[in-house]
């Protein structure tokens, strides 16, 4: 296949400029100007749009089925310009093997999952999965891990009251010391937390994850002066990794705006994708990509976050999120629109961006399709108590 004339926007080579992108048997083998198609390649023609490598979201749910939050991948991930995913936390010890086999195994979209320490995983709006401390529970945890140590890529914890109940401690400690023992990284969800902020971010080592990063609630990424926590800067300073995680209750364009003037930048720019947000304000990776663009984030700088450090923070620089060539033969094309585009955050303030990126096809393991929003095959909305 050879992916022609577009703008290549590749931040893990420092690479911005009109390229030919060539993919043979599902990798990348070209890059550079060969405006030629051999005989027998497929050309995709993206003058006027920009390539950049296959989008990561490190964030969203697709459990669908099983989890109150579960999407199905391939219609709101791939379909929508996200080759890779990491599944946060939708399946425990007790649920993994049916969302590797029934789910994992059987999308298109890449799903890199990380095991919530509950043991359930996220089932039930109505019982948070850390609730009931016996179900927090590292030996099956580690288990689990070790049994599909091929695919799971990390430890989820949710922290808010409605899932931990009275066991934030035991919850935190729990899954790093499950972590540490796996040697995988943690990614922390924040947000209505009993443990405040502060105590959370000194546990983290270099390499987990904080998510849900700019959430509009107390206990967040700033002060109550407004000002960057101090904390918040030492984490940032030693490696761990704030993501957004947009979600339908954690991400306020104030407290982005104020973290982003103080020059506390997200390392990756996620959307929390599930059925609670995906006909808004979320929608898609490339909507939140957008807002970044419009709170004065670059152009490179928002492809970066979605392309090499989500790679970097999942571990894989060099085999996904970037066109170099030998890597995975994922690509997304993009066009980058202007005009006037009302965009929501999870507080109901809305921004109107000067310009939006659009997903117009993409290309996984060198299989290229149309990017469109399918109409989604989804049960009807729960009504319950959501949050994330
Ligand atoms: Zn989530």
């Amino acid at each position: 296949m050879l992916i022609r004339g577009g703008t290549v926007i590749d931040p893990a080579q420092g690479l911005h400029a009109v390229r030919d992108v060539v993919v043979r048997d599902r990798r990348v083998t070209a890059l550079g100007e060969r405006p030629t198609p051999a005989p027998g390649e497929e050309v995709v023609d993206a003058h006027g749009l920009l390539v950049v490598p296959g989008l990561i979201d490190l964030h969203v749910h697709v459990f669908y089925g099983a989890s109150h939050y579960g999407i199905e991948p391939d219609p709101h991930c791939l379909a929508t310009g996200t080759t890779t995913v990491v599944d946060a936390g939708s399946a425990g010890a007790f649920t993994f093997t049916a969302f590797r086999r029934y789910v994992i195994e059987v999308s298109q979209t890449r799903i890199l999952p990380f095991l919530n320490i509950g043991a359930t995983g996220m089932l039930s709006a109505d019982v948070g999965e850390l609730e009931d401390v016996r179900f927090i529970d590292k030996a099956r945890a580690l288990q689990t891990i070790e049994a599909h140590r091929d695919l799971i890529r990390g430890v989820k914890v949710r922290l808010s009251r409605q899932q931990v109940g009275a066991n934030a401690g035991v919850a935190l400690a729990t899954a790093l010391e499950t972590a540490a023992a796996a040697r995988l990284p943690l990614m922390v969800h924040v947000g209505d937390t009993p443990i405040p902020l502060d105590d959370i971010l000194r546990e983290l080592r270099p390499g987990d994850v904080l998510t849900h990063c700019f959430h509009g609630r107390e206990q967040g990424v700033l002060d109550a002066r407004g000002r960057v926590r101090a904390e918040a800067r030492r984490a940032v300073g030693r490696g761990v990794h704030f993501d957004v995680g947009h979600g339908v209750g954690s991400f306020s364009f104030a407290v982005a705006r104020g973290a982003l003037a103080q020059d506390l930048r997200p390392a990756t720019i996620s959307s929390d994708l599930h059925v609670y947000n995906v006909h808004g304000p979320v929608f898609d990776l490339a909507t939140t990509m957008s807002k970044f663009l419009a709170l004065g984030v670059s152009l490179d700088d928002v492809v970066r976050m979605t392309t090499a450090a989500p790679a970097q923070a999942l571990g894989v620089p060099g085999e996904l999120g970037t066109l170099a060539p030998g890597a995975a033969g994922d690509a997304t094309l993009l066009r980058l629109e202007e005009g006037a585009f009302p965009l929501a955050d999870a507080t109901r303030e809305t921004l109107v961006a000067g310009a939006r990126l659009v997903p117009v096809a993409v290309v996984k393991g060198g299989v290229a399709r149309a990017a469109s929003l399918q109409q989604p095959r989804l049960p009807p909305v729960p009504v319950s108590r959501p949050y994330g």
